[in-house]
């Protein structure tokens, strides 16, 4: 499963229009809103997760550059805490890539950054938030 976050950007001639819904419906993307401004007949911005498999966020951010929705990544990174993670385990069986793995040797739980594509899973999976994630500037329009 992808997830990334996306800033949109809406020309005021499409601001009113019902967009973000037919990305559930007709490209199976759900969505979560971080912010968003969007005034009547102005231009708006909004900040939004997609979550979905890949090839289908890729299209529906082509349906959105369609509509001329200007869309850019934002580039995310992840920390962790060392003094609030007490070692559970529960972000090793979320993470897909592995960044977070118990090393059998000592069974520590073992971070690593170079692994992470800040997906943000572990963040809502740690019970001590001691996944912290941190927006960078934006990007390209899908990575
Ligand atoms: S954000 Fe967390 S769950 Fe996602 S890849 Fe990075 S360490 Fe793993
Ligand atoms: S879920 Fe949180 S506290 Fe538990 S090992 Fe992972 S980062 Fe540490």
């Amino acid at each position: 499963m992808y997830s990334r976050i996306y800033v949109l950007r809406f020309p005021k001639e499409t601001s009113d229009k019902p967009m973000i819904c037919k990305l559930v419906k007709e490209y199976d993307v759900e969505f979560n809103i971080l912010k968003a401004t969007i005034l009547p007949q102005c231009e708006g911005i909004m900040v939004i997760e997609l979550i979905g498999h890949k090839k289908n966020v890729r299209a529906s951010l082509d349906y959105l550059k369609g509509l001329g929705v200007v869309t850019e990544a934002l580039s995310t990174i992840i920390r962790r805490d060392e003094n609030r993670c007490f070692q559970c385990g529960a972000c090793t069986g979320i993470c897909p890539t592995h960044a977070l793995y118990i090393e059998r040797e000592t069974m520590a739980v073992l971070f690593e950054p170079d692994k992470c594509t800040g997906c943000g899973l572990c963040v809502t999976t740690c019970p001590v938030r001691a996944m912290e994630v941190s927006l960078l500037q934006t990007v390209n329009s899908f990575g």
